[in-house]
């Protein structure tokens, strides 16, 4: 679908491409460049358009009116020579009075009442009028509603620090954010268990580390993370691992030697690195930061591909408490299609090994959605998992990114097709379904781009196997300090409810090449920190 935005003002295009993003997957948005008319006027990215091009499906267009204080938004469909607005597969049954409402005065499409000195209260108006426009061209409805940031959680965690009461905050996601029920009761629910781990912690006055390690045994092909094949970069991998150790050494002298409160190393596959190397990380890490007993020490050992018995011992010995062994799924033959070069057999074997060596904290991440896998394989992949009982589980959606192999040769894949809408629906319930069996509560959840079924990815744990630094990261609780090509240090100014990042860049050669320049950006973001303070409130510029 190519549709053309007519915004007069650039604002809100964000929000309103996104939400269109969220309704038509795979759209393309080409915008009217200003003063000229007609299809000439059409251009991709700002570029003036060939003529022979076809023109836009549908144009959305935004204007402000009477001095501002209202907004006209009109979806157009285009077909040939004509323009109609297609109202006719817009019967949605069982509406609540919020939506049937919402959808009535779309319906009339009269200008609607803007608070233009409320940035966030505008935005939110121009996308709830949008959404119901978008529902009555579609006759769908999105699970999360008109919300589309990543973070929906932090919306019923604010309003329980203000004291409201779960009714209450429900139906202000309602009427807000045209939340769906389920989505209502997901987010509260986890925004409680947030709140009740994070007691165990005095996080507001530490800090957590990350370290990236972006090596691979293979590239998977939805990956959009920073990885690279491991193969290419074997000559390299110590001088990677001296400048990490410069970085590292960096935080230790910035923080004045305080230890974070929880580590991850993640990337990429940190177990890709041989042994001697992985012995050499671990090392860096633990010698940097002297860890007290019982601190959360989390490694992704993602790819059963990388796992040794004597790798795991390594971690074991350096005091990591919780590995992540990740299948994706349990099916041979989607594992072969996504570049997986593992077995689901080994899948188990490490599990297993793992177990033996006293790892009592396994994680493993599964995707919903992955090509040409439906029920019958979800369940199949939830059959294989509870019978590993692992302690925590984390259920992503395929969320489809621009540079990943899915996309890049979609065509190729084109006899795998993706589940979406409904099917992702009922495959997350099975999911949810299977945790609930096997102890677990759901404690994080975060949103992407591009999720199939437009839903979210969540992180369930049993008892108190849950991964904080995945709720301090995700939530913004906390300054996260991150070393290794890729990574983003992340600057908490909580009383400003403001965050600075700086990001480390991605290409594994250059950063080492610039391995300096890293540290200085750090040393600029915490400047004005006295030793070892990782919280400050001086008002910063962006580094
Ligand atoms: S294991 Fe993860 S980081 Fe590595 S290639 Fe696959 S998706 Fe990317």
């Amino acid at each position: 679908m190519i549709i053309g935005l007519q915004l007069e003002e650039m604002a809100y295009e964000q929000d309103i491409r996104e939400l269109l993003m969220a309704f038509y997957p795979g759209a393309v948005f080409w915008y009217q460049k200003k003063g000229l008319t007609g299809r000439f006027a059409w251009g991709r990215a700002g570029q003036e358009m060939p003529v022979e091009e076809p023109g836009p499906e549908m144009i959305v267009a935004g204007r402000f009116l009477k001095e501002k204080r209202e907004y006209q938004l009109t979806v157009r469909r285009l077909e040939g020579e004509d323009t109609k607005i297609d109202r006719t597969q817009g019967c949605l049954e069982n509406l609540s009075p919020v939506l049937e409402k919402g959808r009535e005065e779309a319906v009339e499409n009269a200008p609607f009442a803007i608070v233009p000195e409320d940035h966030k209260e505008t935005k939110n108006r121009i996308k709830r009028r949008l959404y119901f426009l978008l529902t009555l061209d579609t006759g769908r409805q999105l699970p999360w509603g008109a919300l589309t940031g990543i973070r929906p959680v932090k919306i019923p965690e604010g309003k329980l620090v203000e004291g409201w009461e779960d009714e209450r905050i429900s139906a202000y996601m309602e009427e807000h954010y045209l939340t769906g029920e389920k989505k209502r009761r997901l987010s509260l629910e986890i925004a409680k268990e947030e709140q009740r781990l994070l007691k165990l912690l005095d996080y507001p006055k530490g800090y957590s580390l990350y370290v990236g390690i972006p090596f691979c045994p293979t590239t998977c092909l939805y990956c959009s993370f920073t990885s690279y094949p491991i193969q290419k970069w074997k000559n390299r991998l110590d001088e990677y691992l001296d400048r990490l150790e410069q970085e590292l050494a960096a935080v230790r002298e910035q923080t004045g030697g305080k230890a974070p409160q929880t580590v991850y190393v993640g990337g990429g596959t940190p177990t890709s690195l041989p042994e001697n190397q992985l012995e050499r990380l671990m090392g860096m890490i633990s010698g940097v930061f002297a860890f007290p007993q019982g601190r959360e020490f989390t490694v992704e050992a993602g790819r059963p591909d990388s796992i040794t018995r004597d790798k795991l011992s390594i971690l074991k010995a350096h005091g990591v408490s919780r590995i992540s062994i990740n299948p994706q799924s349990m099916n041979q033959k989607t594992l072969d299609l996504i570049g997986r070069r593992h077995t689901v057999k080994q899948v188990e074997q490490v599990f297993w090994m793992a177990r033996e060596i006293g790892f009592d904290n396994i994680n493993m991440d599964i995707i919903l959605g992955l090509p040409g896998e439906g029920r019958e394989e979800v369940v199949c992949t939830l059959e294989k998992i509870r019978g590993l009982k692992p302690d925590s589980l984390t259920v992503h959606c395929l969320a489809l990114k621009r540079a990943a192999r899915l996309n890049l040769e979609r065509e190729r894949y084109q006899g795998y097709p993706t589940a979406s809408g409904s099917l992702m629906d009922e495959l997350a319930e099975l999911a949810a379904e299977e945790a609930g069996r096997l102890g677990m509560k759901p404690y994080y959840l975060y949103r992407q781009k591009n999720m199939a079924g437009n839903l979210e990815n969540v992180g369930y744990a049993s008892g108190d196997k849950a991964c904080l630094y995945n709720i301090l990261m995700m939530e913004e609780k906390q300054t996260i300090i991150a070393c290794g090509a890729g990574t983003t240090t992340k600057r908490l100014f909580p009383e400003e409810n403001r965050v600075e990042r700086v990001e480390n860049v991605k290409d594994v050669a250059l950063y080492m090449e610039k391995i300096d320049e890293m540290i200085e950006r750090k040393r600029k973001l915490f400047n004005t920190m006295r030793r070892g303070e990782i919280y400050g409130n001086r008002r910063g510029s962006k580094v």
